[in-house]
């Protein structure tokens, strides 16, 4: 579960703060996606990036599952987000030099020294993700070898490495034409359903909509509507 209570974020500009994100309160459930929409410039990323624990907000609570996220320093930040949160960002950051197999498989050797048992665990997994993902003929390529929907499914595979409770996906679309697009958003709401992750996921483009779970529209930091969980269409 996600659950964020009261957020308010602003940011320096000259002399003034702007009110990125203004008294936000949502809360994610299990197994749900939950859209987030709104015009450029409306707080979405902001909001997105509070919830990932990325930017501590002025004032409000973030909790992941059972942890009070605001609660918590840098290092036990940090901890939270490898152990329970899966981020997509909008920008492909996959590491150029790497397949993609090693690109899911490099998350488990975050956190320090790993034993040949753990490295092998890690590569099943990898495996089992790729192949959940469409990409099971594609895991030695690299991102040049992919195309722009290939790498973002290499994104998504990637950021459930390690099973999150919390999916938090940011303008997955917006570098893909319509088909593609609709079928990364097939894809999101499938995993987050199978995998009982609580996804926040952030898009302008209002034809992928009514496929969520439920839909809140930022308008200048603030929530505008929320329309109650509906049945998708999926
Ligand atoms: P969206 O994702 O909906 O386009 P953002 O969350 O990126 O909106 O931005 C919301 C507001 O916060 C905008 O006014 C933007 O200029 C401002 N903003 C976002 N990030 C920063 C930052 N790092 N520093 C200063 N202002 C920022
Ligand atoms: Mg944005």
């Amino acid at each position: 579960m996600i659950r964020l209570d009261n957020i308010t974020l602003t940011f320096p500009d000259g002399d003034n703060r702007v009110t990125a994100v203004n008294q936000v309160s949502l809360t994610a459930h299990p197994g749900t996606v939950t859209g987030i929409t709104g015009p450029s410039g409306s707080g979405k990323s902001s909001l997105l990036a509070v919830a990932a624990t990325l930017i501590r907000p002025d004032s409000g609570r973030v909790t992941i599952g059972d942890v009070e996220a605001t609660g918590l320093d840098a290092a036990e930040a940090a901890d939270l987000r490898r152990t329970s949160i899966g981020i997509v960002f909008q920008q492909s950051n996959l590491l150029p030099s790497l397949t993609a197999s090693e690109q899911l498989r490099v998350m488990g050797e975050l956190g320090g020294r790993r034993h040949a048992e753990a490295r092998a665990a890690a590569t099943r997994r990898a495996d089992e993700l790729l192949d959940a993902v469409g990409l099971a003929d594609h895991r030695d390529k690299r991102p040049h070898q992919l195309s722009g929907g290939q790498r973002q499914r290499v994104n998504i595979a990637r950021a459930l490495m390690n099973d999150p409770s919390a999916l938090l996906v940011d303008e997955p679309t917006s570098a893909l034409d319509r088909e593609r697009g609709a079928a990364i958003i097939d894809l999101i709401l499938r995993l987050s359903t199978e995998r009982d992750a609580a996804t926040l996921l952030v898009t302008h483009d209002v034809v992928h909509l009514p496929r969520m779970h439920r839909v809140v529209r930022l308008v200048d930091g603030k929530l505008e509507a929320a329309q109650p969980l509906a049945t998708p269409a999926v």
